[in-house]
């Protein structure tokens, strides 16, 4: 069968699971041609191994079963950086993007510590760091998988000598060393709107039954965690950010905001360490 074909047919049996389906036939088909997207136009006339008809046809069956496409592909892009993932691992999302460049923003050039509590794939932390040159990190996270997904990332971008890494919880976390910048994308939603999850990891994604749970100790650790005038900057949902705002106050925070990501959704809380 012609490459034409191949992906006329993949995109055809994606188009009631994928937003992108035709993308994702390119993204995957390349792969597993080895040749670059940009070329695969020039190669619809190619005949395709069966063998590769067959996995096309298996890749459709995972994701009509709602598997993630990125687990599949192996990378999610972030910050324009490919970030490796796999199942076990929350993947990155574009809005989280927009806490990357507020942090950048606030630290106006200066080297900084910043710690990433919940650190996963390593997406914040490590796109921190590759604009922030003279910047080092830490990143915790419950899951040691999390915690090998970023050490590897950490790798892969050139960052070792500039990121540790620690399996631990808010709690089991200590460190002699204080920070100049406390970044979280906590667990934040409902457990009521994870009923239909099956593939990423519930303890990424499940903030308990308003979603707000984990926020109290979060907000507490970081004020204990930062230098004065350090700056804490988390994700929260849309609707909390009046409770957030007024968490942080109450913990002593001062100038907190809440930010809007690019959907004018309210999206982040920051605030300064008195
Ligand atoms: N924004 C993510 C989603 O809706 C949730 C991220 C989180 O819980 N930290 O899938």
């Amino acid at each position: 069968m012609k490459l034409r074909e191949v992906l006329r047919n993949l995109g055809r049996d994606l188009k009631d699971t994928s937003d992108s389906p035709f993308l994702e036939s390119e993204l995957f088909l390349s792969v597993h041609l080895g040749i670059k997207k940009e070329d695969i136009y020039f190669m619809e006339n190619i005949e395709v191994q069966e063998d590769v008809i067959l996995q096309a046809k298996e890749f459709a069956k995972k994701r009509n079963n709602g598997y993630p496409f990125f687990y599949i592909y192996g990378k999610r892009e972030f910050f324009g950086i490919n970030f490796k993932v796999c199942q076990g691992v929350f993947i990155p999302r574009p809005e989280t993007e927009v806490l990357v460049e507020y942090a950048l923003d606030c630290i106006k050039g200066k080297e900084v510590q910043i710690l990433d509590i919940g650190v996963g794939s390593g997406c914040i932390l490590l796109s921190f760091l590759h604009e922030s040159k003279g910047s080092r990190g830490v990143g915790i996270d419950i899951s040691q998988l999390a915690c090998n997904t970023t050490i590897e990332n950490a790798k892969n971008l050139g960052l070792s000598e500039r990121v540790e890494v620690f399996v631990s919880d808010l709690r089991g976390f200590t460190t002699l060393s204080k920070f100049d910048l406390v970044v979280s994308n906590p667990p934040y939603v409902k457990r009521k709107n994870l009923l239909s999850l099956k593939f990423e990891p519930r303890e990424a994604l499940d903030g308990g039954e308003d979603g707000f749970d984990l926020y109290p100790a979060l907000v507490k650790r970081s004020f204990e965690l930062l230098h004065p005038d350090g700056i804490a900057i988390f994700e929260i949902d849309s609707d909390m950010g009046e409770r957030a705002l007024r968490l942080m106050e109450l913990n002593g925070f001062k100038d907190v905001e809440v930010i809007r990501d690019l959907a004018n959704m309210n999206r982040f809380i920051k605030g300064v360490r008195s």
